[in-house]
């Protein structure tokens, strides 16, 4: 079923990849009985506002990037956009460990590498291993946009780019002038073609190292946001 929603949306999918998209979508349904894994779950609407919405951000990626989904929960956007970019190299985080037993059956099950990393993300911007080690941050339904410079700009290289999923983001962008600053960073906002409301891409670009003091301890960045 997902398959004859999908395929009209995406020509270019592989029978392969929708097969892919279809056994995704059984396991999301049948463990969101037990976890609580999204409450979007009627399959037009997982195929339209999951599955498309996560393809928004392919053309942004260049071949082979190494991408940070933070925050990825069920795994949105990161394996849906590594179904249809095996070139990527995917790290999936997130710091409900739950979430993380779920992608790892998933990925196993759909013969698909990617790193899982029960992190909180201001853990992971200090450690060495992720610290500025990314292409992209991508980031979908975590947060608002200063938390999310602060939680994704230090995982980026320099030069790099965090992606953020929204809907109107213009106010979000002029709360987030401060932390830009702070974290050198520049903000762009793209539209993504959608029939249910505004969808924008926020592209952040790193234009230089993130200073040492960034990201502040686990919980200081949502409650004090710069
Ligand atoms: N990105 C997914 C999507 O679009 O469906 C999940 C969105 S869900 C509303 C937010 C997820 O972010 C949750 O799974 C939560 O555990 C995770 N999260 C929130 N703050 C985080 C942080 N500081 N570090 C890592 N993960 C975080």
């Amino acid at each position: 079923m997902i398959t004859e929603i999908l395929s009209p949306l995406r020509p270019d999918l592989t029978a392969a990849q929708l097969a892919k998209f279809e056994t995704y979508y059984v396991m999301l349904a049948d463990w969101n009985t037990r976890l609580n894994l999204t409450t979007i779950i009627a399959p037009e609407d997982v195929a339209k506002k999951h599955f498309l919405d996560s393809f928004a951000a392919e053309p942004y990626l260049k071949d082979g990037a190494s991408i940070a989904d933070v925050g990825t929960g069920a795994g949105f956007p990161g394996i849906p956009l590594l179904i249809v970019r095996p070139d990527l190299k995917v790290t999936l985080m997130d710091s409900q460990q739950k979430k993380l037993v779920f992608l790892e059956a998933v990925l196993e099950r759909l013969g698909l590498t990617a790193e899982c990393v029960h992190a909180r993300a201001e853990d992971a911007g200090q450690n060495p291993r992720y610290r500025e080690r990314f292409d992209a941050a991508l980031t979908r339904a975590v947060s608002g946009l200063p938390v999310l410079c602060e939680l994704t700009l230090p995982l980026v290289k320099v030069g790099g780019v965090s992606i953020a999923y929204k809907g109107d983001a213009a106010e979000e962008i002029s709360a987030s002038q401060n932390a830009l600053e702070l974290l050198h960073a520049t903000a762009e906002r793209m539209m993504i073609p959608s029939d249910y409301g505004v969808r924008e891409l926020v592209i952040l670009t790193k234009t230089a190292a993130t200073p040492k003091q960034y990201p502040r301890k686990a919980g200081t960045p949502a409650k004090k946001p710069l």
